[in-house]
């Protein structure tokens, strides 16, 4: 198996080849889109958005997890950009408690608000249930939930601006040639005809709906180097990870099952997409980003039982249901990574 010369994502990714010289499609247009990057601009021009923003509405909403992009926009937008603003968090029902610590410790130090919209959790636990037993994955209605709460909470305060930490379009996207498919459309079609609108009305936001509300990704105009961010959080807001150190997916009890199913879905997770997306934009040297996705893919291969049963539990699914599904059929690409 090859990989990478540059990101080091294997041949096996979806829509990814290599080129001649072992440089692979995402790579090659990474340098022609950020070629001309320059950072300075692109703050200038955030701060001209958000004066915009905060011209047209006093308050802003700012989505937010307890996770590290999420924390760090709330830091920025307080302390750097001085905007008002209220944090708008979804209860996905797999809620770790140190993603609730940090938002309550930045919440208290930066003195703004957080609602939370906590769903019909039974309807909820119900669809992560089928996009498990139909895609082999679980993740696509909480990330529709994430987005979604920073619809209702902007448009209950008759808000327009949205201020968010998703990395998409940003120099670290790491979900590169769509290959983790979250969007709307993909939820319908999965779901077929399921569910009511009444019940998908707290998780779905329709693309129409979405149009009428400014987005703005923090991640697109500055800088964003993870750890750092870390640093940052942890010192300033005692930050803290998953009890078992993971720093990434901290707001979610069952991160380390989602990417062993995508490891064996794929061959790779989350992880490795992460790293390559920061090796690409710099932030991790090759050699270390090489050293970092061995060692966190082969942490992956192994079941995270307890992880799993927690999953099994919510969602009324056995084991044997689990595996008897037909997705799980690639072997783990680290094997091949020298
Ligand atoms: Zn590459």
């Amino acid at each position: 198996m090859d990989f990478c010369k540059k990101c080091l994502l294997p041949e096996t990714y979806p829509k990814l080849y290599l080129n001649s010289e072992g440089y692979c499609n995402v790579c090659v247009a990474y340098e022609q889109k950020f070629k001309n990057y320059d950072p300075v601009k692109a703050e200038q021009e955030l701060r001209k958005k958000l004066e915009e923003a905060s011209r047209k509405n006093n308050k802003l909403v700012v989505t937010c997890s307890g996770g590290i992009d999420s924390s760090y926009v709330l830091y920025l937008c307080r302390t750097k950009y001085n905007l008002d603003i209220i944090g708008a968090h979804f209860d996905h029902g797999f809620q770790s408690k140190a993603a609730q610590e940090n938002l309550h410790n930045l919440s208290e130090s930066l003195h703004f608000p957080i609602i939370t919209v906590k769903p019909n959790l039974d309807i909820l636990y119900k669809l992560y249930r089928d996009f498990l037993l139909r895609t082999g994955d679980f993740c696509t209605p909480c990330c529709q939930g994430c987005c979604r709460v920073g619809f209702i909470v902007a448009g209950s305060h008759n808000i327009q601006t949205i201020i968010h930490g998703g990395v998409s379009g940003s120099r670290i996207e790491f979900n590169v040639l769509g290959m983790l498919k979250h969007h709307y459309e993909r939820f319908m079609k999965i779901i077929e005809d399921d569910y009511s609108s009444e019940e998908l009305q707290a998780l779905l936001t329709p693309t129409d709906e979405i149009k009428k509300f400014n987005l703005i990704s923090l991640p697109q105009y500055i800088h964003w180097d993870e750890r750092e961010i870390i640093n940052l959080l942890k010192n300033e807001f005692k930050w803290k990870p998953l009890p078992n150190g993971r720093t990434r997916y901290v707001d979610c009890l069952i991160a380390d099952v989602a990417d062993y199913f995508l490891q064996r879905k794929f061959g790779f997770s989350r992880q490795w997409m992460i790293v390559s997306a920061n090796i690409r934009a710099g932030f991790i040297d090759p050699e270390q980003g090489r050293i970092m996705i061995k060692s966190k893919e082969a942490k992956i291969t192994e079941e995270p039982r307890e992880a799993i049963n927690i999953l099994l539990d919510k969602t009324m699914l056995t084991r044997k249901q689990i595996e008897g599904l037909p997705f799980y059929t690639s072997e783990p690409a680290v094997r091949y990574l020298r």
